[in-house]
């Protein structure tokens, strides 16, 4: 994989690098380069830090000029089909909502894909995971800062109002009082089991499902300032979101509360 030529024309591509969203200029002989920053239109081997001197420059008729030739190392062909197997994936934790862990899992037991890329090592390790969270958190909004900017960014992105499964709303806006305001989350998958239960227990604080219980329901109710009018803002939005559920009828027998 000698590549010892000074002073030829060449022919290269950009493929994936080993950074989300970064691209690395590929030589027909499968050696890397990268931008030079000290030198317009200049690229420098990507082993350059190890000492290689190899260098191109990009012309305007879209080839390149080897200006200086390599020193003899190997070339990336491995490396860049890592990075093209691990570019889909960082893809698809930024598009899709599912978990790092079964991403990989897909690709790594993907036949069609090992078949593509026999060689490619790829590992599940604390880096890759990183790597995917960094991926799926540059398409989410900023982090709100007032619960203007929370309603709004909840409104935009399905990522947030909808269930994990994509098929219902879960964010059901937002209800305030002059003292305070209360975001809204409502499955509304669980509404009809809660509604057609003929006994429900209700406590604020259970650890544990107790015994004779066989379901458990948890509300999590986080208001910004709790009163008693807001409760009764946030009860009545959940009560306006089961009369939106198809079925009819309330089948609770019994309710117990404290
Ligand atoms: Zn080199």
């Amino acid at each position: 994989m000698a590549d010892l030529q000074n002073g030829v024309l060449v022919i290269c591509h950009l493929a994936p690098g080993g950074r989300f969203n970064s691209n690395v200029l590929v030589r027909e002989n499968q050696h890397t380069y990268q931008k030079n920053n000290l030198d317009a239109g200049g690229f420098r081997c990507s082993k350059s830090k190890n000492g290689s001197p190899a260098r191109l420059l990009a012309l305007e008729d879209g080839t390149y000029f080897m200006t200086t030739g390599h020193d003899g190392h190997d070339n990336k062909e491995d490396h860049l089909k890592y990075c093209t197997v691990k570019q889909r994936m960082l893809e698809r934790a930024r598009d899709t909502r599912q978990r790092s862990r079964m991403i990989f899992e897909k690709f790594a037991t993907c036949v069609a894909y090992r078949n593509m890329n026999p060689e490619v090592p790829i590992a599940y390790d604390a880096n890759l995971e990183r790597a995917m969270q960094r991926a799926r958190r540059s398409a989410q909004p900023p982090v709100p800062q007032t619960i203007d900017e929370a309603d709004a960014s909840l409104i935009a992105s399905e990522l947030y109002n909808k269930t994990a499964d994509g098929t219902s709303n879960f964010y059901h806006g937002r209800v305030s009082t002059p003292a305070g305001t209360a975001l809204g989350f409502i499955s509304v998958v669980m509404l009809p089991l809660l509604r057609t239960s003929e006994e429900i227990a209700c406590d604020g604080t259970f650890a544990t499902l107790p015994l004779l219980f066989s379901q458990l329901f948890t509300l999590h109710v986080s208001a910004y300032r709790y009163t008693k009018s807001l409760y009764q803002l946030i009860l009545d939005r959940i009560l306006h979101v089961l009369r939106t559920v198809p079925g009819e009828g309330v089948g609770i027998i019994g309710m117990v509360s404290d």
